[in-house]
């Protein structure tokens, strides 16, 4: 818009140039005309003027000659010979200044022929009278030749005044004319001109208004981009072409220390001194770099920006050049910001992502030790298959062959035995796996006493002694003459050390060797038990505490086992507080394993629980129920019980059995939990609703063993909780501790 308006203001100046050049050519053309025009009417009235000359001299040359002729007075030649001379001079330039007039000309020379035949006369008579006398001259004049001759000079004059009187009108006409258009032009031009300044005026106004707004735009913008800059969140430096700073913002001015005062004019460098975080050198201001290379810049990672009150703060920036309306480079502007916060929060995000990377790294392995966990699982049902099998096909084999050898007790001594031994190894298996449910459910709790470790390794070597003799190992023990008390729980102490003996006599295969050894190091207890069997490779022997984890895995298994029972070993210990640990020089070199326990601070007993059964040789005779609704189990533990003395009586479910109880007031009911209908906690609490039966003793038989099984039972009103299968020693035990009173119903 506004290199438009210029152009036309630029052509509206040009064209009023012209019409001003116009107006002066027009001008000086007029005035060189009117003053030709003038030039002309005085050179007629000169040409006038010289006639008139020329008359009057030769008129006055015809009066001194006749005073001459009268007078004879010489006295008048004088006069007349000055007039002649005139004469010369005067028709010299009455020619010359007719020279223009071929009219003139021919009349010049026909005026000329006149006065100088006039003259010629005046001469003759002027010489008769001087030789001839007075009268010979008046005979002379009085022809009248002389009169007429004069009279032809004045008709010719005239008639050549008259020409010029004409030529004076004519020219005068033509000054006037000249005049005339001279001034209408003239007036023509003027107003022209007039409205060539009135539009010229009324565009110059246009434009000034134009320029104005543009001004108070300009203005408006200033304003506006200095408020903006003023009061964005980043800082803002401009500078001028040369790389001095034109203005800086409040933000800039915190960061650099600088106010604008102090930094208007000075140098770009001086006012934003920056430098690599690391390297400490000097960087180059991206704005010099901008205005050098004529292009947008942005700055190098890690730079701080030096306040000059001391701070430095570490900054993202990037400069850009400004250019004028037609690309010139005019400055350059700089922007940047403080980054410490986003700083902080890159690095959070890179901690944050790194915490990820480790948590997805983590949740990877746990999720290969879940799968590996789930093969072993696989693994280990499919083992437990085989192992719960292993006994169950001896048993269900010397069942069969039971009614073969009826006749023979020898032989159903030998069944029987063997029969007892299957039986143990399967309830030790379920055992153990109870144990291990218990443990990693954080239900197990220690029954700690102060006990002399060499009874725990005795008890547990008396467990595993028919598979070390059945084996033919040879056992070394070696322990401490003196008590070794340590704080524990006997029963536990026996699994733990039962069951690497066990290994040791189940690996060493027949005639092995076994030792065990303990001794006391620095208020610990170390127990050895070291065999000379195939050993455990070394990779596997940080693994083989692992729930599941056996050296020998799959179908090749040539050794039974669950691969719990070191799991089981391992965590008994460290509830201890105890480690145990696994030693081997590799196949073939036999293996060791040390467990080390605290031993106690005061080493003093104060009391050994023996855990054998206890010997009850007789017991009383009670009236009991058991009540089963598997009916094999039912008359089993019947059977047991009789075989300890006892009186025995069963029914086969909740209903019948209350209301046997009601009628025979038996001293002891065996009650099955698990039974359709009405199970074995209802069948209590009813049983215990009736103040009758205040002395009965409940006793629960579930293949349940849990703690919160044994709560359950208590909650309902059980005295016991026994879990199946049972032995006839724990019947006797239990019916020999159990508070039964000889009077059923009485306390
Ligand atoms: P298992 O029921 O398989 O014996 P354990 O947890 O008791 O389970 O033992 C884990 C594995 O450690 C065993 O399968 C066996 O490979 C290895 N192991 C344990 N004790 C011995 C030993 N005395 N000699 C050789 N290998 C052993």
């Amino acid at each position: 818009m506004q290199p438009i308006r210029q152009r036309v203001l630029y052509l509206a100046i040009g064209l009023l140039s012209l019409l001003i050049v116009f107006n002066a050519v027009t001008s000086y053309r007029h005035t060189r005309e009117l003053q030709e025009a003038a030039n002309w009417v005085g050179h007629t009235h000169e040409v006038l003027a010289a006639l008139q000359q020329l008359i009057s001299t030769i008129k006055g040359a015809e009066a001194n000659q006749r005073g001459f002729l009268i007078t004879g007075d010489p006295e008048y030649l004088e006069p007349y010979k000055n007039a002649l001379a005139d004469y010369e001079k005067t028709l010299g330039r009455f020619e010359a200044l007719t020279s223009d007039n071929s009219h003139q000309q021919e009349r010049i020379r026909r005026l000329k022929e006149l006065i100088e035949g006039r003259l010629e006369t005046l001469a003759q008579n002027i010489a008769i009278r001087k030789e001839q006398g007075f009268d010979a001259v008046k005979a002379a004049v009085a022809s009248g030749r002389g009169t007429q001759a004069m009279a032809n000079v004045q008709a010719l004059a005239n008639e050549m005044e008259q020409h010029e009187n004409e030529l004076l009108k004519q020219r005068k006409q033509d000054d006037w004319e000249t005049y005339r258009s001279n001034i209408l032009s003239d007036l023509i031009v003027a107003m022209i001109g007039l409205c060539g300044l009135i539009l010229f005026a009324w565009l110059l106004r246009v434009h000034l208004a134009a320029q104005e707004e543009s001004n108070a735009l300009i203005h408006e913008q200033r304003e506006l981009l200095q408020a903006t800059l003023s009061s964005i969140g980043d800082a803002v430096i401009a500078t001028d072409a040369a790389g001095n700073v034109t203005f800086l913002n409040e933000v800039a001015q915190a960061l650099t220390g600088w106010s604008q005062d102090d930094a208007i004019r000075k140098p770009l460098s001086d006012v934003f001194h920056i430098v690599n975080e690391e390297t400490r050198q000097d960087v180059e201001s991206p704005a010099l770099r901008a205005l050098r290379e004529d292009k947008i810049v942005g700055l190098a990672n890690h730079t701080v920006v030096i306040s000059k009150v001391g701070p430095e703060w570490p900054i993202d920036d990037s400069a850009a050049p400004i250019r004028t309306l037609d690309g010139k480079l005019s400055g350059a502007i700089l922007v940047f910001r403080e980054i410490t916060e986003r700083r902080r929060h890159e690095d959070e995000l890179r901690e944050s992502l790194d915490a990820l990377r480790e948590a997805n790294q983590h949740k990877d392995e746990l999720m290969s030790e879940l799968k590996d966990t789930d093969r072993r699982k696989d693994e280990f049902l499919a083992t437990l298959a085989h192992e719960l099998r292993n006994p169950l096909s001896p048993i269900s084999n010397a069942l069969q062959v039971w009614p073969l050898v009826e006749n023979d007790p020898e032989e159903l001594n030998r069944l029987r035995s063997m029969m007892e031994r299957q039986i143990r190894q399967l309830i030790r298996l379920i055992d153990d796996l109870m144990d291990v449910s218990r443990i990693s459910r954080g239900r197990i709790q220690l029954q700690k006493q102060r006990v002399d470790l060499r009874t725990v390794i005795s008890e547990a070597i008396e467990s595993v002694q028919p598979l070390i003799d059945a084996s033919s190992h040879r056992l070394t023990v070696a322990l401490p003459t003196e008590q070794v008390i340590i704080d524990g729980d006997v029963a536990r102490l026996t699994q733990v050390f039962g069951n690497i003996l066990h290994n040791a006599a189940k690996y060493a295969g027949r005639n092995g060797v076994i030792w065990i050894t303990a001794d006391r190091v620095n208020g610990q207890v170390a127990v050895s038990i070291r065999d000379n069997g195939p050993g455990i490779p070394k990779h596997m022997l940080g693994h083989i505490f692992e729930m599941f984890r056996q050296v020998d895995e799959g179908s090749q298994r040539s050794f039974g086992g669950l691969g719990i029972g070191l799991s089981l070993v391992k965590q008994l210990v460290e509830l201890h507080g105890g480690t145990v640990e696994a030693r081997s020089e590799g196949p073939g070199s036999g293996s060791e394993f040390i467990v080390t326990l605290p031993a106690a601070a005061n080493g003093q007993l104060e009391s050994i629980t023996r855990h054998t059964l206890q010997q009850v040789t007789s017991l009383p005779r009670h009236r009991i129920l058991v009540v089963d609704d598997v009916g094999a189990s039912a008359k089993t533990l019947a059977m047991m019980l009789n075989g300890i003395g006892q009186d025995v009586a069963t029914a086969n479910d909740g209903q019948s059995a209350i209301a046997r109880v009601l009628e025979s007031k038996p001293d002891v009911v065996f009650l099955d939990i698990a039974m359709p209908g009405m199970d074995g906690y209802e069948v209590a609490r009813r049983l215990r609703a009736h103040e009758e039966l205040k002395g009965l003793v409940l006793v629960a038989l579930t293949g349940y063993g849990q703690e919160e099984d044994r709560k359950k039972a208590v909650e309902a009103g059980f005295d016991h909780h026994m879990v199946k299968p049972t032995s006839m020693e724990a019947l006797r035990q239990l019916l020999a501790t159990a508070a039964i009173s000889d009077e059923p119903g009485s306390d």
